[in-house]
């Protein structure tokens, strides 16, 4: 079993406080992403797990063992990073076999060969056995370093935005890949990322950190529709969820201590101009082929999606309401005010 648990856990760089009290309990098998702002811990917090970093203060657990007193190299913890690490001048096959041929592993060449034809299977990369490292392109490579980690069967994958480098279409692939292998080796990953579309696709549960802290680990669905906090509804949306203050919206509505009422765009409803309860907005954009509306009123920017079939130009006037069941409401710390 490689669930892994940080209880408490902190670690400072300097005066820098990068991870702060952090409490985590991923489960085995389970694939977290992580997702949060530059600087919130991310990547020292898969270096701790790693044993790259030690913490200044709490635990860390994998299969419920106290990892902290285990050399990171017997951690059995593959971390993959975005810039992949190959030996230019050894072969993908010769790349691959590498973590096996350790003299501490004592594999026999046969078994080597096995595994190494095993892994280049589940990558698609058997008829590139031959080629030399430097010969592959990005995608490739990055395959390549996938599988490094895997021939060696890891029970725990750390992933530090593993397809940045890649373009569009590679990441897309490799992302799919990626989803597959875990449905097939059933490892724990946790995997760190920018991309909204890696996290909510891969993801069991995603993990917001924000300031070194864990503010909310749940289901993408749930993060999208149940943010717990401004940055965790800040986090997942495309275009983002509208922030706006508070005097736009009938007092009635508003809980007392709001400071910012949130709506996602797709929930902004048009509506016919003479319709009750609506607010009147002028446009400031329209892209059709997205359906994407910038609204203005009175200096705040709306955003807004439609799927009806309408011409919006510049400067007109449009009729629509924010319905409150699709309001969210936040606290002048960021913090949720549940009504
Ligand atoms: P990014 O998304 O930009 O990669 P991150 O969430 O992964 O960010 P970390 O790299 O974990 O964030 O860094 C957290 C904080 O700790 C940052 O303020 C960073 O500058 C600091 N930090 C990380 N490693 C070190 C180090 N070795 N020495 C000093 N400060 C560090």
């Amino acid at each position: 079993m490689a669930e892994i648990q940080l209880q408490r856990v902190s670690k400072r760089f300097g005066p820098i406080l990068a991870v702060d009290a952090l409490s985590i309990d991923v489960r085995d098998g389970e694939f977290v992403v992580l997702l949060g702002p530059s600087g919130a811990g991310k990547t020292t917090t898969l270096r701790l797990i790693a044993g790259l970093e030690r913490p200044d203060e709490g635990d860390v657990l994998i299969g419920g063992e106290l990892a902290t007193a285990v050399h990171p190299s017997d951690r059995d913890v593959a971390f993959i990073f975005q810039q992949y690490s190959l030996y230019p001048h050894l072969s993908v096959y010769d790349n691959l076999a590498f973590p096996l041929r350790s003299p501490r592993r004592r594999s026999t060449e046969s078994e080597v060969r096995k595994r190494v034809e095993a892994v280049a299977g589940m990558l698609h990369m058997e008829s590139k056995l031959g080629n030399m490292a430097t010969h592959l392109s990005g995608g490739e490579m990055q395959r390549v370093a996938i599988g490094r980690a895997l021939v060696r069967q890891p029970r725990v994958f750390l992933m530090d935005e593993p397809l940045s480098s890649l373009d569009a279409k590679l990441r897309e692939e490799l992302r799919f890949e990626l989803k597959r292998l875990h449905r097939t080796i059933g490892a724990t990953i946790i995997y760190v990322t920018h991309d909204q579309v890696e996290a909510t696709t891969l993801a069991d549960r995603i993990g917001i950190l924000e300031h070194g802290r864990l503010v909310q680990m749940d289901t993408p669905r749930e993060v999208y529709g149940n943010p717990l906090c401004l940055s965790a509804a800040r986090r997942l949306g495309s275009p983002p969820i509208n922030l706006l203050p508070p005097n736009l919206f009938d007092v009635r509505v508003v809980p007392a201590g709001t400071a910012t009422v949130a709506i996602r765009p797709e929930d902004i409803v048009f509506e016919e101009a003479h319709a009750r309860d609506v607010m009147s907005l002028t446009v400031l954009e329209y892209s059709p082929l997205r359906h994407l509306l910038i609204l203005d009123r009175d200096g705040t920017v709306v955003v807004a999606t439609t799927t009806i079939e309408r011409n919006f130009s510049p400067g007109q006037a449009v009729s629509v309401s924010l319905p409150v069941r699709s309001l969210l409401y936040f606290d002048r710390d960021g913090g949720r005010i549940v009504t």
